[in-house]
């Protein structure tokens, strides 16, 4: 038999690596930017041409590159970033690899123009997929300049595998805003066909959040500030009222790279536990500083999923630090750490032993809101909706909710024994209203014997519960019809509003809206969700695009269930409506028959137990 084992040809190798570090435009733009970094850039521009299918730009002032080195850095493994194997273990830049550029230019037509600092003459390459195509001196302005366009062009299953040009731009947008992030003091601006999208200064952290995500975040931003010997953390936490219903705002950098990390995730949100309403997450944007050599950013391609050495320690280090900073900010009742100040823990004995977890003092008198509450919140039910309701920010327009909904939980945790015993109780079989017997107090709460005690409903957070649940399912089927409007409302964008319209284009339609450009930068709405007609048609666009701008959010799913809550709130039954016999009943059934009868849609609880010794101790 012939020997039938061959080596692969460069070009077919750049290909394949290609599949595990270029994904996408997103991976292209993640990839040159960060050599940018590596290459002391202090400002970067991308410019992006159809969602990056047709140019992905990027153009650095950092420090260019020989015509030599300019030609080696489409080798595979060609690096200037580590030497042998033990520099892997001391990883201060963002790529090593040295697989990036051989991979873009194994599956792009890629132009580089490179100047190095204080030379004449700088390179010009064209290379398309892996071959070079022409290199010369060029007249290039200081710094690297890469072009890399039709992406994918020699696989078209990649290329057609690529999602929705507003989905591409999301992924690209995302990836920009991490690094952005990572990286606050350098300028960073991204174009999207010519139309601005960021356009960043040099700046300090918190500045950059702002930047990013909307100035109004700043008041919301709690700072985070821990060194121990084993890891430094800095940057900032969200207070409790601005945690979201959708995960969005979570970062976390280890050494000026951005990486997920679920394990150090549930530090934080245990850190929250208790404070925050149920279904929401908390904002976080913290940056940790390890010694490279505990850590291993090799095991992932992207490098975006990081093993750290002692990862039980670090644990406990950042749900430490989280509880701290919110005790500072008197958002959490007060801590007390073994030792004052910084907690040092020794790298070397200490590793991998357990580290017992800083003691927490509650008082359970302390209620962190109590300033926020109003006197008679109980029947501001719809009301706080309306005085709400012209408001020019969603928002804003559910603050009023989140912010009960925060005190409501404290109180039920403090006072009833909590979630805990509602959830034995629902658990126990046997739990059908025949054998109930009901009592509705003060037509406002329905009570109910239950094995534990006895069970608190709250009328209008059951109903509330019931009716938005079957408004998801109506929405569901419902969403996309249009209403056509009698007097389309007029709109003025701006350059980058336009463009965002028309990245969400087939969104919008798909959920019903009809919008037609007059001229310049005039719009009309034609047609709204027929669900949606009872609202201003101009602040329901303008606040669709602005939510994308803050953050790449799907559009659809935010819409319904804003929409659901709504619809919720101001048709739910009030109290003191006094209910019939059957309708007591129909509505238990019905809030049993919910995939989530224990909390109200915007999060506060329907469902108290009050125990038997709670009971006895009140009327002893
Ligand atoms: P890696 O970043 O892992 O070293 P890449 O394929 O991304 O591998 O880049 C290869 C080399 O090309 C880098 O090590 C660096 O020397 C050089 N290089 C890439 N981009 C730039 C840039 N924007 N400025 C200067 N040098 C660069
Ligand atoms: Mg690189």
């Amino acid at each position: 038999m012939p020997d039938i084992i061959q080596l692969l040809p460069d070009s077919v190798a750049n290909q394949i690596a290609a599949g595990e570090v270029i994904q996408r435009p997103a991976s292209v733009v993640k990839e040159l930017v960060e050599n940018s970094i590596d290459a002391g850039a202090t400002a970067v521009t991308i410019n992006i041409k159809d969602s990056g299918r047709t140019l992905i730009q990027v153009i650095d002032n950092g420090k260019g590159m020989s015509p030599t080195d300019a030609r080696m850095s489409f080798e595979r493994h060609a690096t200037s970033k580590i030497r042998e194997a033990n520099d892997l273990f001391a990883i201060r830049t963002m790529g090593f690899r040295g697989e990036a550029l051989a991979s873009i230019a194994g599956v792009a037509d890629v132009e580089l123009r490179s100047r190095q600092h204080g030379e004449e003459l700088g390179t010009f390459i064209h290379i398309l997929g892996s071959l070079i195509q022409k290199q010369e001196a060029d007249h290039c302005a200081e710094g690297t300049n890469f072009s890399v366009k039709n992406l994918f062009f020699n696989i078209p299953a990649r290329r057609k595998f690529l999602k929705s040009n507003s989905s591409e731009l999301k992924y690209i947008i995302t990836e920009v805003q991490r690094v952005a992030l990572a990286n606050p003091e350098l300028a960073i601006s991204l174009y999207h066909n010519n139309s601005v999208i960021f356009n960043l200064p040099s700046e300090n952290v918190r500045k950059r959040i702002g930047s990013l995500f909307g100035k109004g975040i700043n008041q919301n931003l709690i700072p985070v500030d821990t060194s121990t010997s084993l890891i430094t953390i800095s940057g900032f936490i969200g207070q409790p009222q601005s945690a979201r219903k959708t995960l969005g705002e979570q970062f976390f950098f280890v050494n000026g790279r951005f990486m997920k990390h679920p394990f150090f995730n549930r530090a934080i949100q245990q850190a929250y536990d208790r404070i925050l309403p149920p279904e929401t997450y908390p904002s976080y944007f913290l940056y940790f500083e390890v010694d490279p050599s505990t850590i291993d950013i090799n095991i992932h391609p992207t490098k975006t999923e990081i093993k750290f050495e002692d990862e039980r320690s670090s644990w406990h280090i950042i749900h430490a630090s989280v509880r701290e900073a919110m005790g500072k900010f008197n958002l959490m009742p007060s801590i007390d750490f073994d030792q004052a100040g910084s907690i040092d823990i020794p790298i070397g004995p200490l590793r991998g032993s357990h580290i017992p977890e800083p003691e927490i003092r509650i008082n359970p008198n302390f209620n962190p809101f109590d300033s926020e509450r109003s006197p008679d919140r109980s029947f501001s039910g719809t009301s706080s909706y309306r005085e709400n309701q012209n408001s020019d920010n969603w928002q804003a327009l559910y603050r009023g909710f989140e912010r009960e909904e925060v005190v409501d939980q404290v109180q039920s945790v403090t006072q009833w024994g909590g979630e805990e015993a509602v959830q034995q109780e629902i658990r126990n079989a046997g739990l059908t209203a025949e054998n109930h017997n009901f009592l509705q107090f003060k037509n406002k709460y329905i009570l109910t014997p239950v094995k534990s005690g006895m069970m608190v409903i709250d009328q209008r957070r059951a109903h509330e519960r019931i009716l938005y649940e079957n408004f998801l399912q109506i929405i569901e089927n419902h969403l996309t019809i249009s209403q056509r409007q009698l007097f389309p409302a007029r709109l003025e964008l701006n350059a980058v509003d336009q463009e965002i319209l028309l990245i969400l284009d087939e969104e919008l339609k798909a959920l019903g809206f009809e919008i037609r450009k007059e001229e310049g930068d005039v719009f009309y709405v034609e047609g709204v969700p027929a669900l949606l007609s009872h609202l201003n048609a101009t602040d329901l666009v303008e606040k669709v695009i602005e939510d994308f701008k803050n953050r790449p959010v799907d559009v659809k799913e935010e819409l319904k269930s804003h929409l659901a809550l709504l619809l919720s709130n101001s048709s739910a039954i009030n109290y003191g409506v006094a209910l019939k016999s059957e309708e007591i009943l129909e509505l238990f059934n019905n809030l049993f028959a919910c995939s989530n009868p224990i909390y109200s849609p915007s999060g506060k609880s329907i469902i108290t137990i009050v125990s038997l010794s709670d009971f006895e101790r009140l009327v002893k």
